[in-house]
């Protein structure tokens, strides 16, 4: 496995390659876990080789003290990622990123930027758009591997990758789960013991959700859900929604032609976790 701190560097590797070898891109911020590992797994089975990058992107973060806290890992990743047959990893600095303007660009998605996270974290998509764009034209990969667990970023990503005429090509991946349902996440590892044994509460509530959509409407059910965390000792909703899957906005009458998905974001102490359930 190679690793590459350098741009210029990954950019000789990618170019010295075989005309014809296809590329699977598998962008990260380390702390890997089995969600990202199944990312990596898809990659290697659907390209010639896959590239990993691993970089904490400071633009996309609102929160200051959740970017200090953010967990680094970069040993044991580097051997997961070994033991994963991974082909290559990037490793960058925010500098050689950004040089010395750590700033995001502005994007327009549609609106699908001010929904949901776009509302609780200002400025998130821009940063998203930035490193991932900055990162497509770097590794100029054929696939490139998006989890689920963050939707709204996939369909962010998608209309970032149709407005540009990026040429890459996006797989969505499922959400991958730790044994009690808790949707895995490299903030889990912050979590207090007592937090960790109410996170599961997030994903069996947004079950629940799933069956009453079948008998009730959208806004009944959200209620019902602000009613189950109301009074929660550990967990506080900051937002549950329920949204089309492609416009990302809130349903008001049931379309049957149209995909659903129920999204939620709760904290934990100061630790944010977010989930969501296709309906
Ligand atoms: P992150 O390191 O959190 O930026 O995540 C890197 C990629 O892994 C993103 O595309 C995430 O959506 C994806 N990912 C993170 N957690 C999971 C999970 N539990 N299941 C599937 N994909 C995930």
């Amino acid at each position: 496995m190679l690793i590459f701190t350098e741009i210029k560097s990954l950019q000789q590797k990618i170019k010295s390659l075989k005309n014809g070898v296809t590329i699977g891109f598998v962008p990260t911020m380390g702390a890997l876990h089995e969600g990202h590992l199944s990312l990596v797994g898809k990659a290697k089975k659907e390209n010639d080789i896959v590239i990993v990058s691993i970089f904490v992107n400071p633009t996309q973060f609102d929160n200051a003290d959740d970017l200090t806290n953010y967990p680094k890992t970069i040993e044991k990743d580097l051997s997961l990622l070994k033991s994963f047959s991974c082909d290559i990893v990037f490793t960058p600095t925010p500098e050689e990123i950004y040089a010395d303007d750590i700033q995001s660009q502005s994007f327009d998605f549609d609106g699908l930027e001010f929904q949901m996270e776009g509302k609780f974290r200002a400025g998130h998509f821009n940063g998203v758009g930035t490193i991932v764009e900055r990162l497509f034209k770097v590794v100029k990969p054929h696939k490139a591997y998006f989890g689920e667990k963050d939707f709204q970023q996939i369909q962010i990503i998608r209309k970032m990758v149709e407005k540009r005429k990026l040429t890459v090509q996006i797989i969505a991946c499922p959400i991958h789960r730790e044994k009690d349902g808790l949707a895995m996440s490299s903030r889990n590892m912050r979590l207090t013991k007592e937090q960790r044994a109410a996170a599961p509460f997030i994903y069996e509530t947004i079950k629940k959700a799933k069956i009453q959509f079948g008998t009730k409407n959208a806004s009944e059910v959200v209620k019902w859900v602000e009613n189950e965390f109301q009074n929660h000792p550990i967990l506080r909703l900051e937002y549950v929604e329920i949204a089309d899957e492609d416009t990302l906005l809130p349903v008001e009458t049931k379309n049957p032609t149209k995909k659903y998905r129920a999204f939620i974001a709760v904290f934990a102490g100061n630790v944010r976790l977010i989930d969501n359930i296709s309906l």
